[in-house]
């Protein structure tokens, strides 16, 4: 069972160097390196550089749980700190869920500022359920961009 969510990545942001699929294995990979001991809610995260390149973050939990990071911030910090920011796709994989978890909200905004919107955004649990979409469907009226312009 696949819920398409208006699937409307448009050509130009395709995955063509590395396929969805792949994309995806990529972050369950990441998500085997998961530091959950609080929730045992596993994440990962598998970013796709405008240039190619694959940034895989995981979940990273703290006993204080307000400074846990989340995989796809994690992801975006380890490819911002290689010099990377412009990425072109994101897969999320959650194998403790059965259902498909999108990212949370703050994880929308920080991609909002590397990712366009027609970018895609696939993200799968353990289950058949598989969520395509994009990350203006996910994080709609991006308004800061409005004001601030591109760095
Ligand atoms: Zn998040």
């Amino acid at each position: 069972m696949s819920k398409n969510l208006a699937f409307t990545a448009s050509a130009l942001y395709t995955v063509e160097t590395m396929d969805m699929n792949a994309l995806f294995a990529a972050a369950q990979k990441a998500a085997e390196a998961a530091y959950a001991p609080y929730s045992r809610f596993r994440v990962g995260a598998a970013l796709l550089s405008s240039d190619g390149a694959v940034y895989t973050g995981c979940n990273v939990e703290n006993r204080s749980y307000g400074l846990t990071i989340c995989a796809e911030r994690s992801a975006v910090v380890r490819a911002v700190s290689d010099g990377k920011r412009s990425f072109t796709a994101l897969a999320i994989a959650t194998p403790d869920s059965a259902s498909p978890v999108g990212p949370c909200g703050a994880c929308r905004q920080v991609l909002s500022e590397f990712m366009p919107p027609e970018a895609p955004v696939f993200f799968a649990g353990a289950g058949p359920e598989q969520v395509s979409t994009t990350l203006g469907i996910l994080y709609p009226y991006d308004s800061l961009h409005d004001f601030f312009n591109d760095p």
